[in-house]
Parts: C-alpha cells; structure tokens; sequence
C-alpha cells in the first residue's frame, strides 16, 4: 500500500464501530482509499482473539447483536438458537466473515498503535504518526506518519485497561491483572487454587464464575468505597418472560425513560404526559420500581446471608447501560452459597507476600480487617475512557477541550455559566432527575497516578460523534463513544449519519460553531444527570434511550424511523438488527447516489 500519497479515509480501531463504518463508507464511495489501522494483531477489537476469555458471552439473545444485512443465525451456518446468549467466539467469526463478504480485510493494517494525531491548518486533514513493533524488543517501535483527509476514531471505551495503585505491590509475589488480559495469563493462572477478584462489574462476575466453576476458591472484593455490585438481571423478566435487552428497544417502553432527543421518534405528547407531569411522573416511577423488583425478587438476593451482598445499591433507574445479564450454563448464586465463592464487601488497604489485606467499616465506625491468602489479584477495575492517542495542532499543543474530548477544567462546575445554563434547561425539562440519588456515602475514588482520573469534564461531541469547534470542516468524527446494549443498531446508525455528515448531506450552516458547542454541552450535561449511576458523567450511557437515538440520527439524513409493519408492532414489538435493513439504500435513493 501506498503510505505517501493521503488517504481520503483512515479508521482507527477495527471493532464493530471500525468495520460498521468501513463497510457504510464503502457501500457509497466504493473507490474510496480507505484504511483501518489497529494496535492488535487481528480485528474484532473487545471480540478480538486475544481478548476472548473462557466463558465470555454477550449480554445479547441471537438477532440483536449483529449487522442488519447479515443475520448472525442457522442459516448462515452459526449453530446457535434463538433466545440464547453467543459466545465471543462466535462473535469474532461473524466479524471475520462479514469482513470477508464486504472485502474489508484488505484495507486492514494490523499492530499499527497510532500515538498521535496533528489537525492539519485549513481543514486539510490529518497527519497520523503509527508505531509499529520493533523486530528486537530491546529497540524502540519505528514510527511512519501517514496523512488522511477524513479520520474517523473508532478506538473504543474498553481498550486501555485500569488498574489503581496498590501498596504493598511489590513484595505481593504473585499476579496482578486486568481481566481483559486474562487470555494472556491462562497459562501461568491454570494452577492457581485460590484466585482474588477485585470489582464487582460483569467482568469480575464473569471470572468469578470461570475459576469457581473449575475448582479454584474465588475471593470476589467488591470495594466498600465503590458503585457496589452491578445489577445482574436473569435473561428473561417480567411476568411475560421478555428478554431484558428486547425490553430497552421495545418502542412504547423507552417512553418510560426521561430523555432529552426522545421526540425524535414522535409521539411527544406520550413523552410529555409522563415526564412533564405529575401523575407521569409518578407512574414513571412505577415502572422503573416494577422492573427492579422483578430482578431483585427473581434472584432471591435476600434469602441467603452470603448472596445478600450481591444485590445491587442503586435504584434501576440510575445505571442505564450497567445492566448485565446472568448468562451462565449454571447458576452463579449456588457458587456463593456453596462457599465456592466468597464475597467481601471491603477496601483493599495494601498487599504483602501472596496476601491481601481488606478493611470493612460497619455503620457504627467499627472496622474489621482480614487477610486473604491467594494466587493471584485480578483486577475487573475498568477502563480508560480517554481515546489512546495525543490529538495535537501543528505547534505540538494538545487539542482534546477543542474537540469535545474529557479533560480536567480548573473552574469548578458550580461556576460554569454555560454549565449552569444546560443544567437549569435539562432539570426544567425532566423534574424527576433533581433528585440524584446519593450512590454511596463512603464513596472515594481508587489511588492512580494516572491522569485521567483528574477529568471532570466529559465527551462533548456533537450527536455523541463530532467535535463542536471543528463541525464545519467535516473531517473529523468519533464513533462509538458511547455506552449502549443496541451495539451494532447504534454504530449503523452512527456510521451512516457520519457518512452523510463527511459528504456535506446534514445541514450544519444554520448553526454557528458557539451554538454546537451549547448543544453538546447540552446533551453531555443531560447525560450526567441521567446515569450518576453508570458512566454519565464520562460519556453517554443508555439502555431505553437508544432507539430515540437511532430516530434522532436517522431523521437528521431523512430515512424513515417508523420501520415496523403496524402502529401496534411499532410500539410493542422491540427493535431488532433486521429493522434497519436496507438503510444504505434507502439513504443512497434519497440523496440520488
Ligand atoms: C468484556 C466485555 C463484554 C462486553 N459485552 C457486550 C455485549 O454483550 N453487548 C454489547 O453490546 N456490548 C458489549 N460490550 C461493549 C463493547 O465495547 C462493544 O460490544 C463493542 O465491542 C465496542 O466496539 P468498538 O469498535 O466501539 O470498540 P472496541 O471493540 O474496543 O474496538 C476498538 C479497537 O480500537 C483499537 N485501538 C484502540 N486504540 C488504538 C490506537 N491508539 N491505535 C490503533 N488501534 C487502536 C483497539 O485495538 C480495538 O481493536 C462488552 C465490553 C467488554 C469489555
């Protein structure tokens, strides 16, 4: 390939996002120079090989996790029914083989870690400077710079792992690992008897439930300091045993959650009814109270003294995406009864040789300490959300608040004008979020010296994809960064809006770049208040609100968001990958391509 001459595309990050956008770029300039760059070694992303643990599922039933022009089903040769949970390798084959029917695997470049990304003046584009492995791992990774027209940032919230401080870590002996590198140390784990997992997460879940159910004793640590347990729903709830992830793209229930770009999709005056009035209100939260006891009463937390630590501490309503599936062949809860498991609802206040030293404080002050001898710590303790790459002007100066992108701002929230202003509209147009919930009155943050960890400003982008400064010069846009259930539907949906914007097909002139800018503040601001309970405040995070959001970017490029058969199934028949079939063609008719 030739890396001098400018690329008119390049894509950072092969995931679903990387590989939806390759692919809807494609199927409208198909004489594009398009290039994917990845730091792994094959595609996939969080599906990639060396990311797919023992065990590891998606929260996904068959047919809402796949591409709408390829069904992920018998007849195309995946051995999988409906109703049930796929595992990740299956998903890493459907992503190979879907790569393959579009000829994308061509344009792929792989072990290629992009550093750094410098805006070219006037709108020219981007130069990108790739370091690619060193043949001797004494030297430094050589470096090339390749430059691109269009760049699209598809690197993920899930790529970089975190891991806090811990004292003591150096005479500890034994493993410390982030769970997404568990593949790695497969081997080194296998003779572990007795395995530590800090976090509460499904990732941690996920472990816990791979050595428990091959003989190892798992201590399961979830922080006293922390967000507590997640929730941890059965496949199927409500008394009409739905899906849960059916549930969040089911049309007349994602009315149920307040959302500030839900009237993309209509019926405005149901919206109004229930978050702009009292009665609503109230029946809104009946509905959020009726979801979360089913789960609550399904899993029978409260009916034994070790499961009882399991149940989640934040109200439903509050956690949007946070909301994991119990998708074991068996049933975790008898791992914690049966000892298999033990839960610890405690800080890790240091390490020493092969042990692990936790404190709990009971709600009269007093603190009790334990020891935990083990193997090994594995660390389900999240992700760095910052994409993992500098974005740099021409001088060498970072430009991540020019583009909407976290960063830690001096002046407090309280004094932002432009804060208080999206603040005061969010809370006047949804009452019911003035009262946040006080998540956890221990709360503190994990020691780091990592610098992320200073943010208090989150994502800003303009439809959750554009940097506000530079939304005008059409060059730039970021691609799932966000935290959603309806993976694919919403990177479709966002690929084909990006497309469109690139081409000049959304009309941005009426609005100045100041008036972007409020507007992303606006909807980042709604999200913080939304999901104190998720990941709000860093990006935005939702579980019912994903399909307004599929509306809202689809009525922006004119195709039709109503795409069931009836006004009964539009409301009451969920959301599903094959609904969008066919939104290339209706997007190249429309626009005469
Ligand atoms: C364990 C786990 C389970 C999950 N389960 C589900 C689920 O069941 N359902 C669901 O909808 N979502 C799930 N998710 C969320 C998951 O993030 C999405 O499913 C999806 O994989 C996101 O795709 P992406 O392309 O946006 O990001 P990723 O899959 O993270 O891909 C990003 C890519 O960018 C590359 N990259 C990053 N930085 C650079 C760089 N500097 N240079 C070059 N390349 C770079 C990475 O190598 C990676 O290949 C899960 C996440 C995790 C961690």
């Amino acid at each position: 390939m030739d890396y001098e001459k400018p690329f008119d595309i390049v894509i950072i990050g092969g995931g679903w996002a990387g590989i939806t956008h390759a692919k809807t770029h494609l199927s409208i300039h198909p004489e594009s120079r398009l290039l994917i760059l990845d730091k792994n070694a094959t595609l996939g992303g969080t599906w990639s090989k060396r990311r797919l643990y023992p065990g590891l599922k998606t929260n996904n039933t068959v047919g809402t996790i796949e591409f709408s022009d390829y069904p992920l089903n018998k007849d195309n040769g995946y051995d999988i029914e409906e109703g049930q949970h796929i595992p990740g390798t299956m998903i890493n084959q459907y992503l190979n083989d879907y790569c393959t029917i579009h000829d994308l695997h061509k344009r792929f470049q792989f072990e290629q870690d992009v550093q750094q990304v410098v805006k070219l003046e006037n709108a020219q584009g981007w130069e990108i400077t790739v370091a690619t492995p060193a043949p001797d791992s004494s030297k430094e990774k050589p470096t090339h710079t390749i430059t691109t027209r269009k760049l699209v940032v598809a690197t993920g919230l899930t790529s970089e792992t975190f891991i806090p401080e811990f004292e003591g870590a150096s005479e500890f002996g034994v493993p410390i690992v982030h769970c997404g590198h568990l593949l790695d140390w497969e081997e080194r784990l296998s003779g572990a008897k007795n395995v530590t997992i800090f976090g509460g997460t499904k990732s941690a879940w996920d472990a816990a439930y791979q050595y428990a159910t091959n003989g190892v004793h798992v201590d399961m640590v979830i922080r006293e300091s922390g967000h507590g347990p997640c929730w941890m729903s059965p496949s199927r709830v409500t008394p009409f045993n739905k899906c849960i992830e059916k549930l969040v793209s089911t049309r007349a229930l994602t009315f149920f959650s307040p959302c500030i770009w839900g009237n993309a999709g209509g019926y405005v005056g149901w919206r109004n009814f229930l978050h702009k009035t009292a009665v609503g209100r109230a029946i809104v939260q009946g509905f959020w109270t009726v979801l979360g006891n089913d789960v609550l009463t399904t899993n029978g937390y409260s009916k034994h003294p070790e499961t009882k630590k399991l149940a989640p501490w934040i109200d439903a309503f509050w956690i949007a995406n946070g909301l994991s599936i119990l998708n074991y062949p068996t049933d975790f809860f008898d791992l914690v009864k049966e000892n298999k498991i033990t839960v610890h609802v405690a800080d890790i206040t240091h390490l020493s040789q092969r042990t692990i030293h936790i404190m709990s404080t009971s709600d009269s002050g007093r603190k009790a300490t334990k020891a935990i001898e083990t193997d090994a710590l594995i660390c389900s303790t999240g992700w760095k959300f910052h994409p993992p790459l500098n974005f740099v002007d021409t001088t060498g100066k970072s430009i991540d608040m020019d583009l909407g992108l976290p960063y830690h701002d001096e002046t407090p929230e309280k004094e932002d004008t432009r804060i208080q202003a999206a603040d005061q509209q969010v809370l006047r147009e949804f009452p019911s979020l003035i009262n946040q919930p006080v998540i956890n009155s221990k709360m503190k943050p994990m020691p780091s010296k990592s610098v992320e960890r200073t943010y208090n400003r989150g994502f800003q982008l303009y439809r959750f994809i554009v940097p506000p400064s530079c939304a005008h010069e059409r060059t730039i846009v970021f691609q799932g960064c966000l935290q959603t259930i309806c993976t694919v539907m919403v990177n479709q949906a966002q690929a084909l809006w990006s497309t469109a914007y690139f081409d000049g097909k959304i009309d941005l002139d009426g609005k100045s770049e100041q008036e972007i800018k409020d507007e992303a503040l606006l909807y980042a601001r709604f999200s913080k208040w939304r999901a104190p309970g998720g990941y709000g405040s860093r990006y935005p995070d939702f579980a019912f609100d994903s399909i307004p959001y599929i509306d809202w970017l689809l009525k922006d490029i004119g195709i039709n968001t109503a795409r069931k058969d009836g006004w009964w199934q539009e409301l009451w028949h969920p959301y599903i990958a094959p609904d969008y079939k066919g939104i290339w063609d209706e997007y190249k008719q429309k626009h005469g391509l």
